[in-house]
């Protein structure tokens, strides 16, 4: 174990004592993409006691450009990005406990998923899950980094309940010019996510040792142009987070289907589901379709149409962004 970490202890930020903190800390990372990947990896090698990885995926070719924890094989197997992350991360690192959590992370779940972790790290595709983290972490008092990249460039900054501004501090009109472009218009060269999955990674072992100096700041870089800002945040007074109304906890912008970032997909979520068998579900397609499953998914095939089906009941209707017509073939071959 000391030589495992040696050059890490050797430096003065972490030592024996910080390396100690993070073999006793508990860290949950949200969204396995290429964010996610470099977190997961990063926090693994450091030694940080048990690394949770919930991702809602499945990994497809257009993935492995830039998500370091997957390969061709990961797709052959039609392994969810979670369970394929679990595996890997398991041989780098014996010693801690990897758990990959195949889930959609709303507000039914989100606070069983995160109560007893010492920080979030969010590698998301979407905003209405990060307003979700920041409603979960103030309300559990649980520290969490924002990380979002596109393109060439990307942003991060550190939320401590009730010492920072939180992230719906921040204005409007700020997230909606740099994060409301998605990987599927603007797409994304890898050294953004690398750059801001490392400056999350760094905020998470300042936090789990108990370092002073956290990020207070947006900080905002562009790999292309080779820039890197600082953005000084203030609380807003009127923040309903900060006010301890956690709305988007409360389930009041809740949905209940999402077009998916970088696919042409819709997703389907029933919370009514909580265990769904493949067995029984795939002999009553097989009448109508074609069927594949694993213990992890179920591939059905009809008139053109392909759906995924993950054994919490959720489903990815492949090509089409048509969220009512996702809608409608889930109520007619799952039930509702
Ligand atoms: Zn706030």
């Amino acid at each position: 174990m000391i030589d495992r970490y040696s050059r890490q202890t050797l430096f003065p930020g972490i030592g024996k004592e910080g390396q100690r903190r993070l073999g006793n800390s508990s860290v949950v990372v949200i969204g396995c993409g290429a964010l996610g990947t470099i977190i997961a990896t990063s926090l693994v090698r450091a030694g940080v006691g048990t690394v949770r990885i919930i991702d809602r995926d499945f990994i497809e070719y257009h993935n492995l450009q830039r998500q370091v924890l997957f390969d061709e094989n990961d797709i052959r197997d039609g392994l969810p990005k979670a369970i394929a992350a679990e595996r890997y991360l398991k041989k780098v690192n014996s010693s801690v406990e990897i758990e990959g959590i195949v889930a959609d992370v709303n507000y039914t779940n989100i606070e069983r998923l995160v109560h007893d972790a010492d920080i979030i790290l969010d590698g998301l595709d979407n905003l209405e899950t990060r307003f979700l983290i920041n409603d979960a972490s103030l309300k559990h008092k649980i520290p969490w980094v924002y990380g979002g990249a596109i393109s060439s460039y990307g942003m991060t900054m550190t939320i401590v309940p009730h010492k920072t501004p939180c992230f719906r501090c921040l204005s409007p009109s700020v997230i909606g010019r740099n994060i409301m472009a998605t990987c599927d218009t603007a797409g994304v060269i890898s050294p953004a996510p690398f750059v801001i999955g490392s400056l999350q990674t760094a905020e998470a072992l300042k936090v789990l040792v108990g370092a002073q100096e956290i990020n207070r700041d947006l900080i905002i870089i562009d790999v292309w142009e080779g820039t890197f800002h600082r953005l000084k945040i203030v609380p807003r007074e009127d923040c309903p987070a900060c006010q301890g109304k956690y709305e988007f906890l409360d389930g009041r912008f809740g949905i209940k289907t999402a077009s998916l970032c970088g696919q042409n997909a819709v997703q389907v979520l029933n919370t009514k589901v909580e265990d769904l068998s493949f067995k029984e579900l795939a002999a009553r397609l097989k009448a109508v379709g074609e069927v594949t499953y694993n213990e992890f998914m179920l591939n059905f095939v009809v008139d053109s149409r392909e759906m995924v089906i993950f054994p919490d009941g959720r489903a990815i209707v492949k090509n089409t962004t048509d969220e009512s017509l996702a809608r409608g073939l889930y109520a007619k071959y799952i039930g509702t």
